[in-house]
């Protein structure tokens, strides 16, 4: 086996392939598929993925491998698998899979730097240059190019003197830190502690600390708790007594804390009945999906966590995935405080280097848990138990660039592997699971009421239209405001939403809720502030923004959207003695923000929590006794057919979060659409209901889940190219579908034009299209070769967002 077969760090479509290296022979039998090594490409250096081993290849002249970059695989046979899985499902380049499996830190860096041709020959450099080859030496290009000798340099370049090499170098260090330890016996450090000088106080401290403390310690610690310098520490290792040295630690986010520990709580009735299939499929071996669908507080979590315990009981490994901004502390703090230490965490909030040593937790086996966001679906776990997927509807769930994943899939696929159980749970399933569960491709568990059956709050829906018509142009109705100062009074806390991912900018009238449509599309047309325009993201037509209401003829026609931070003027104006605690991506920024601000308002240090959607999960506060929402049609407008859903979805999950303790809980709803099913069946929180109606629609129209999707989005500088290029995919695919295909375009992608390319699309909606893949395979493999033509054409299997 002395051949490699090697996925190279260089994304391009003639390199999507294994390249063979020889394996020099001082490595054979320590590189293995799974390792990264350095290989040469062309005159270039670059990380690679060892794939495969063999004994020959078809290449006649095989390059050597440089170096390996692991002492042991980070892809195990599973993943190494599954790479090819995904590449496959996704049409994404191989290396791609595979970074993407792995913490940053390990993706490659690459150093440009500067060096003699031929190493070892006696050149004739110009003087100035002479200096930094002596000796094989090397120059770094930034340090180069700072100095201003790049000519210079090129010139020796061109005469074969010099060549331009990439180092590859790891990203982060594994981190070290100073120990010490006693290195004489217990009865010989009590000795001392007697023996030594009376003016040695300090030192005597410190041994004494080693007396009562056998063992080792960080050496800040030690600083911190004995007040000791250096020096201290210094003499005593000159005496022999103490040796310092140096360990590797994890840099471990959380490591400061210790989390309270929680016991198994008794099952309710309803709990018992929804995990019993999941234990049982725990037992068997069996792989299944399962939809845990029950309202928010309705002891979801709890299900999770005793699933848990049996998988690690039975010496199996578990991942739970959480949606990002639901990565709070306080869920951490279920799971570490559940299973403490077998916990790992991985979430975007931590350091490349936090990151990395987490993920080597993993790879260890030092930990049997992992909860985390998205990418957590592919922990490097050998014996896999179970896959839990938390608010399984959420769209971050989803990876928006190669390879576009989508969670749950990568969830059901390797646990067919591990035969083991997937568990997805949410209070507003999306509608293709819960088509599924309907199909009984996935099992429906259900849990029908909250705990200890508390009501759920009770919702009212403010229309906003009514407000302005009595002479209200603030953005808290009456009933909002005076609800807010009710609870100011009774020292409750309330909580106020204001939906920003529906920032998209559409106009509407405020007199009577009417949003300008395009004639042509049944969509909003998107605000541009540029010259005042309203452009269709599909067809392209375009108008100026009204001065009158078309339908109405109201003045009070405009853009829509407002700012967490201009709430929070108002909020100081209508209610100057509320204590307001502002919650977005400009407050949050900072590491820890998030957390600090939490535990403030849990804290009580302030009476009104104010944010976008990042609130709008996971807060379990018993003082919280109302929740406000400011504006719930923001997104219903979005050119998107999941609006209704993404809003029901919203609008339900922040309803939960009132009165989840003793305090019954209120919601306002301010809209100026009270009579869109998706806003009144959210109030209603009839979710049964809303899924027959949103299904309807979707059945209408070709969408999922009746219906498959695949986008081929084409980009160009010239409007004409793009254009030409996509209607001749458009026919290709035509030509290769059958008749029950439905294949749209080319139309405008709903962002028309990014850096000055303009974007184009071409829809597919299919149910059955078994050579849909190798067509759209085709495409890529056709317009990737043609790169130089400057066409960029990506393609998304399954979209979830279609812009
Ligand atoms: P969900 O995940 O569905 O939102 P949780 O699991 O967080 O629901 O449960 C809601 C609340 O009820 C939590 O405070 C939890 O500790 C509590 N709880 C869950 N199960 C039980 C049980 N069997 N007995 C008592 N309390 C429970
Ligand atoms: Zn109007
Ligand atoms: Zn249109």
């Amino acid at each position: 086996m002395e051949i490699a077969s090697v996925i190279v760090d260089v994304p391009a479509k003639q390199t999507d392939r294994a390249f063979d290296y020889l394996i020099p022979e001082q490595w054979r039998g320590t590189i293995q598929p799974g390792m990264r090594v350095i290989v040469p490409f062309g005159p270039r250096h670059i990380q690679g993925f060892v794939v495969e081993l063999k004994t020959d290849s078809d290449v006649n002249k095989l390059r050597e491998i440089i170096e390996p970059m692991d002492l042991k695989p980070v892809l195990n046979d599973e993943l190494l698998e599954l790479g090819t899985w995904l590449t496959e499902k996704t049409l994404c380049f191989k290396i791609f899979a595979y970074q993407v499996m792995l913490p940053a830190a390990l993706k490659a860096k690459y150093e440009k730097k500067v060096r003699l041709a031929n190493r070892g020959a006696v050149i004739e450099l110009p003087s100035k240059l002479q200096a930094f080859f002596e000796n094989d030496g090397e120059l770094d290009w930034d340090e180069a190019l700072k100095m201003g000798i790049v000519p210079l340099l090129q010139r020796e370049a061109a005469n074969g003197h010099l060549e331009v090499v990439y180092v590859v170098k790891e990203r982060v260090r594994k981190k070290h830190r100073k120990f010490v330890r006693p290195s004489v016996n217990l009865n010989q450090l009590k000795e001392a502690v007697e023996t030594i000088p009376a003016n040695a106080e300090k030192q005597r401290q410190v041994l004494q600390f080693f007396a009562e403390n056998y063992h080792e310690v960080e050496l800040k610690t030690l600083a911190d708790e004995l007040k000791t310098s250096g020096s201290t520490i210094k003499a005593l290792v000159e005496k022999n007594l103490l040796i310092e040295f140096d360990k590797e630690v994890y840099r471990d986010p959380y490591g400061h804390r210790t989390f309270e520990r929680t016991k198994p709580l008794l099952l309710t009735d309803s709990q018992q009945q929804a995990i019993g299939p999941v234990l049982r499929s725990i037992e068997q071996d069996q792989h299944e999906v399962f939809l845990l669908y029950g309202v928010t507080g309705s002891g979801k979590t709890e299900i999770y966590l005793q699933s848990i315990q049996e998988v690690i009981e039975k010496g199996q490994e578990a991942i739970v995935l959480v949606p990002e901004i639901a990565l709070t502390p306080q869920m951490v703090n279920r799971f570490k405080g559940r299973f403490g230490d077998l916990v790992a965490v991985l979430h975007s909030g931590l350091s490349a280097g936090e990151k990395y040593d987490e993920w080597r937790k993993i790879q260890r086996k030092e930990v049997k848990v992992v909860v985390g966001a998205r990418s957590a679906i592919f922990a490097p776990f050998e014996n896999i138990g179970i896959i839990i997927i938390d608010e399984e509807h959420e769209t971050s769930y989803k990876q928006e660039e190669m390879p576009r994943y989508h969670a749950r899939d990568v969830a059901i696929e390797r646990a067919k592997t591990y035969n083991c159980p997937v568990v997805l749970g949410s209070a507003t399933p999306s509608l293709e699971s819960f088509a599924r569960a309907q199909k009984k491709v996935y099992q429906l568990l259900s849990l029908p009421s909250r705990m200890n059956n508390q009501k759920l709050p009770s919702v009212e829906i403010i229309d906003m239209r009514e407000e302005l018509r009595e002479g209200n142009r603030s953005m808290f109705s009456r009933k909002l405001f005076e609800m807010l100062k009710d609870r100011l009074e009774k020292k409750q806390q309330s909580v106020l939403f204001l939906n920003k991912r529906g920032h998209s900018s559409f106009i509407m009238c405020r007199d009577c809720g009417y949003v300008v449509n395009c004639p042509n599309c049944d969509i909003s047309l998107t605000y541009h502030r540029v010259n005042e325009q309203m452009k269709c993201h599909y067809c392209g037509y375009e108008s100026y923004v009204p001065n009158n209401c078309p339908e109405c003829n109201s003045e009070y026609i405009r853009y829509f959207g407002t700012g967490t931070q201009k709430v929070e003027e108002e909020l100081g104006k209508i209610l100057p003695e509320a204590r307001v605690i502002r919650m977005d991506v400009d407050t949050t920024g900072r590491k820890g923000a998030h957390e600090r601000l939490l535990n403030d308002f849990k804290d009580g240090k302030a009476d009104i929590l104010l944010g976008t959607q990042m609130i709008a999960k996971g807060l379990d506060f018993p003082n919280i006794t109302l929740v406000g929402v400011l504006s719930a049609d923001t997104m219903l407008h979005l050119p998107d057919f999941r609006a209704s859903e993404k809003t029901f979805q919203l609008l339900t999950q922040v309803s939960g979060r009132a009165g989840r303790h003793q305090l019954p809980g209120e919601v306002v709803i301010q809209t100026y659409t009270p009579e869109h099913y998706s806003i009144e069946l959210a109030a209603r929180q009839d979710y049964d209901l809303f899924y027959q109606r949103e299904m309807l629609i979707r059945k209408l129209h070709h969408y999922p889940p009746f219906y498959y999707l695949a986008l081929i989005t084409v980009s160009h500088e010239n409007l004409l190219q793009v254009v030409s290029a996509t209607e001749k995919m458009v026919n290709f695919v035509r030509s290769k579908v059958s008749d029950k295909a439905v294949v749209l375009g080319p139309a405008a992608s709903s962002i028309p034009r990014i850096n000055n390319r303009y974007r184009y699309q071409c829809l597919i909606k299919y149910k059955r299209e078994p050579y849909l893949g190798k067509t759209l395979k085709t495409i890529l493999d056709q317009y990737q070769k043609d790169a130089k033509s400057g066409l960029l054409v990506s393609i998304d299997v399954n979209p979830v967002i279609l812009m």
